[in-house]
């Protein structure tokens, strides 16, 4: 008897590329063959880690598709959406995306999988996998409650009766309180053109016809809302998360995603030599670009809360190293200041003991890897979903501290030069974390709880490993029911007991 064959087919981006190859690691650990498909430089990103783990002996293997990115008018090579040139690209690189379609439905004819996991961005793809009789499940990875949000507003007329931008109101329909502003729930400060509303649609009507939802969660940390995700859509939602901690070996939570820009042993080092829960760890993300005077308060805060910290600044111009420099900003923080230029190892960081607090720009994957740590989390929202994400890290699982960012930045490109978060705010924030009194201590025991809780829902029995039963099995019967070739019950349950 084969064993299972999922197709994974991640969104060309780092925050929706690392959970999938995750995922693909959990599928091969449980007995099933896993084929990813991406693009040659997305698949040079996950190389090393893919590699060691068919090493290991999992059935893991990459099919390369073309980005047709001249035909889309994209420059060639511009294969990730997080090094897109600029904001205008962004409609063309979707335009490319679909043009995959061909390629998609040729692979899937071949191999005939038990199911594809397709992520959100490629609406097309239940089309295609619903004509082969392959069930498609939709991965977004992000948190039920940003999509419980995001449906409740987005997907109704709730939008057409609040007239100002700024004005926080609360959102109908949600177990909690939560109160948000139209721009923070739409994570963006313009209305959306109608090229993006189309595809929005799309997004929304693939889902409708597709078997579910694989979510980058778990049940412990929101089961209210992923009930509640699940009724709005009448489908199932199986809760695998956080997948990050299917990362055991240090070398695999140092290259997760990339070759980080610092060695994993010397960024250990550094983090051996403090003490534990003492130091902040600032990443913005992988797509977030923060401008130089941003990035210049940024730093004078982390420099005034006189804590070690560790820094992650991605494309760094030269006006701004020029400042570092004339600064002298590092020999003035000296030991107590790590700034890594270019990838970090994030989840390496997070799980070291000496790591107590997490700045997070709340994109879903960071804001589960600051959970899966029991850190708490200064929310520094920049767009999209993560506005959501913040009112779900402060207002309901209560585990982190506003830094105050009231207005979404375009598409997370700061091309404004102005200054939305002062250097007194990071430090009034990163105090309140760390310190805070009794409200503090409450808030990093909270985080603590959820952290043992995150490892539980992953372990043998956890809530997350018994979900990962029954996606396998789920898909293994909705095939079979699909190609009207219905497979015996002891063969149902020979192939259950392979997984
Ligand atoms: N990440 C990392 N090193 C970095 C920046 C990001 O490992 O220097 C990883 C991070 O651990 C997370 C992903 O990249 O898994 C970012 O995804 P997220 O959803 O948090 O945000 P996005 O980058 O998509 O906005």
């Amino acid at each position: 008897m084969e064993p299972p064959h999922f197709v994974m087919f991640p969104f060309m981006a780092q925050g929706h590329l690392i959970p999938a190859v995750d995922i693909a690691k959990m599928l091969a650990k449980r007995g099933v063959t896993v084929s990813i498909l991406v693009t040659p430089k997305n698949g040079c990103r996950v190389k090393k880690v893919v590699d060691r783990a068919i090493a290991s002996g999992l059935s893991i293997r990459v099919f390369h598709l073309r980005l047709p990115c001249a035909e889309a008018g994209l420059p060639e090579g511009c294969e990730h959406f997080d090094t897109l040139p600029s904001k205008d690209h962004v409609l063309n690189f979707f335009k490319a995306t679909a043009m995959l379609r061909d390629q998609v439905q040729d692979f899937i004819a071949r191999v005939n999988p038990t199911c594809l996991i397709a992520d959100m961005c490629f609406p097309w793809a239940t089309d295609v996998a619903t004509q082969l009789g392959i069930p498609r499940l939709v991965f977004h990875g992000t948190s039920c409650f940003s999509l419980s949000c995001v449906n409740l507003l987005e997907n109704s007329s709730f939008f057409e009766g609040i007239a100002s931008d700024t004005e926080y109101f609360v959102v109908p329909g949600l177990p909690h309180r939560i109160e948000i502003t139209k721009i923070q729930a739409r994570g963006s400060v313009q209305e959306l053109n109608p090229e993006s509303v189309e595809i929005r649609k799309q997004i929304f009507n693939s889902e409708e016809d597709a078997a579910g939802t694989v979510a980058n969660t778990f049940q412990e940390l929101e089961s209210e809302y992923i009930n509640k995700y699940a009724n709005i859509k009448s489908k199932k939602v199986w809760c695998i998360g956080p997948v990050s901690l299917c990362n055991v070996e240090e070398s695999d939570k140092a290259e997760r995603g990339n070759t980080a820009a610092i060695e994993g042993h010397e960024c250990l080092k550094w983090l051996d030599s403090h003490a534990p829960g003492s130091v902040i760890y600032v990443c913005l993300g992988s797509i977030s670009r923060v401008g130089d005077v941003q990035l210049m308060e940024m730093g004078l805060g982390l420099e005034a809360t006189n804590r070690p910290f560790v820094w992650v600044i991605r494309n760094a111009s030269d006006a701004f190293e020029s400042w570092l420099s004339e600064e002298k900003f590092e020999e003035r923080v000296g030991g107590r200041g790590l700034l890594i230029r270019g990838w970090a190892p994030q989840v390496l960081i997070l799980s070291h003991r000496a790591t107590g607090g997490f700045v997070t720009h709340c994109g879903w994957n960071s804001t589960l890897e600051g959970v899966s740590s029991g850190v708490g989390m200064i929310t520094w929202p920049v767009f999209a979903e993560q506005f959501c994400n913040e009112k779900f890290i402060v207002g309901v699982i209560k585990t982190g501290v506003r830094v105050g960012v009231e207005v979404p930045v375009q598409l997370g490109m700061d091309e404004s030069g102005e200054v939305q978060v002062k250097r007194d705010d990071v430090k009034r924030a990163i105090d309140e974390l760390m310190d805070g009194g009794v409200e503090g201590a409450e808030r990093r025991e909270r985080a603590r709880r959820l952290g043992e809780a995150a490892k539980r829902a992953v372990e043998e029995g956890g809530s997350s490993q018994v979900s990962m039963t029954e996606l396998m099995q789920d898909m293994v019967r909705l095939k079979a029911s699909y190609s009207d070739k219905s497979l015996d019950a002891t063969k149902l349950d020979e192939i259950s007991s392979l997984i």
